[in-house]
């Protein structure tokens, strides 16, 4: 983030202590205030002013009581409200900016898109920074900002930029400042990948898994990796790098000249090329293979392959609880499940224990909500 202090009447300061119930509740839903004590380490009186504050701040509330099992008076469940405050996370693509507010809790109550006038820094910060300000004629508690994109953030000399932002053309783009200053608000920027593992960790298809890997893919194809709870930064900010594996080495070329690498086959772009079909679409492509075009067909069940393949590497080397497997490109699982099952079979270690593999449905929306949490993890 921009570490420059905001003014953020939305938003209060908060101490650790407060911070780390306020994300047990996030994370865990309710709690009574016993299990909180228990899990925080404090004292019930310390825990007891502790609430007193948060709930003072409105950002939780006491719900019912829970009866406890044997001796002991009945404990108040604490939850959040929800309603306390909003957030707005962006997922910029080389064309689009698609837009989520989210309450406190991660819900959607609101989402839109809009196409990019030009792919100009100052003309989508512009953009963006509009949106905010019409969003908070409805929603005046906007409390933080959330970015995501494909592109690797790097952290240099306190400063974050945006690196290799193929898809926009962006380079050294000193997004979360040039953002914050615009809104106002505090924002948060992560590789979208990243993101939607983060949010797939707190609210989605990784909820109670202590190691998960996601696989997002369609345009491009990346990976985000959680192990002990902990979202793995990588040295550089972009871990997870399995676009280039070799599935063939007699393949077609990737857009970097590797021959039969999982970008060869996989990508949206990819699969129009192997199709053979001049000017289509990847919506025509997909068409065409549910219609039986043999070279439309092969080409899904390659990307499917090497999908698999890319799971694989990424079940061999981390020994995940599991793999989520999502993004716009989904419809090749659709159209070519048994090719993927059967590669990923072929591929994984012969020693290796069976790991979940999961396919959650996928929406623009989600990046765009993924964003928006991380703007709840940066000021919770
Ligand atoms: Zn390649």
């Amino acid at each position: 983030m921009y570490d420059e202090a905001v003014d953020n009447p939305a938003w209060p300061e908060l101490q650790e202590a407060q911070r780390s119930v306020l994300i047990d509740l996030l994370i865990h839903g309710s709690r009574s205030r016993a299990e909180l004590a228990r899990r925080s380490g404090l004292s019930r009186a310390s825990l007891t002013r502790l609430t007193r504050s948060l709930i003072d701040l409105g950002l939780v509330s006491e719900g019912d009581t829970r009866p406890l099992a044997g001796r002991g008076r009945p404990s108040e469940l604490l939850e959040l409200r929800p309603g306390s405050a909003h957030f707005v996370g962006f997922k910029l693509t080389g064309d689009a900016v698609y837009v989520a507010l989210t309450d406190l809790s991660a819900s959607v109550l609101h989402s839109e898109e809009h196409a990019l006038g030009s792919r100009d820094v100052d003309s989508v910060v512009g953009l963006m920074a509009d949106i905010v300000a019409s969003l908070r004629v409805a929603y005046p508690r906007i409390s933080a900002v959330g970015v995501c994109l494909a592109g690797d953030v790097q952290i240099s000399r306190g400063r974050t930029f945006i690196v290799g932002s193929a898809f926009l053309g962006w380079d050294e783009v000193p997004l979360a400042e040039l953002v914050q200053i615009a809104t106002g608000l505090p924002t948060a920027i992560a590789n979208d990948v990243q993101s939607l593992t983060a949010a797939h960790h707190w609210f989605g298809a990784g909820v109670g898994y202590r190691s998960m890997a996601l696989i997002g893919f369609g345009a491009g194809i990346g990976c985000g990796v959680v192990v002990n709870d902990e979202l793995v930064d990588g040295s550089h900010g972009h871990p997870g790098r399995v676009g280039h594996l070799t599935v063939r080495s007699d393949g077609p070329l990737c857009d970097k000249g590797h021959p039969g690498c999982v970008a060869s086959y996989v990508t949206d772009d990819a699969i129009i090329q192997n199709s053979g079909v001049e000017g289509a679409t990847y919506a025509d492509v997909v068409g065409l293979a549910k219609s039986g075009h043999p070279q439309s067909v092969v080409a899904f069940q390659e990307a499917a392959e090497a999908l698999a393949v890319a799971v694989a590497h990424v079940v061999n080397l981390l020994d995940v609880e599991v793999v989520i497997v999502t993004g716009e490109g989904l419809a090749v699982v659709d159209l070519a499940g048994a090719e993927f099952e059967s590669m990923l079979r072929r591929r994984r270690d012969p020693e290796g224990i069976d790991t979940n593999v999961v396919f959650p449905s996928f929406n623009f929306v989600d990046y765009a909500r993924a964003a928006a949490i991380g703007a709840v993890r940066l000021v919770v």
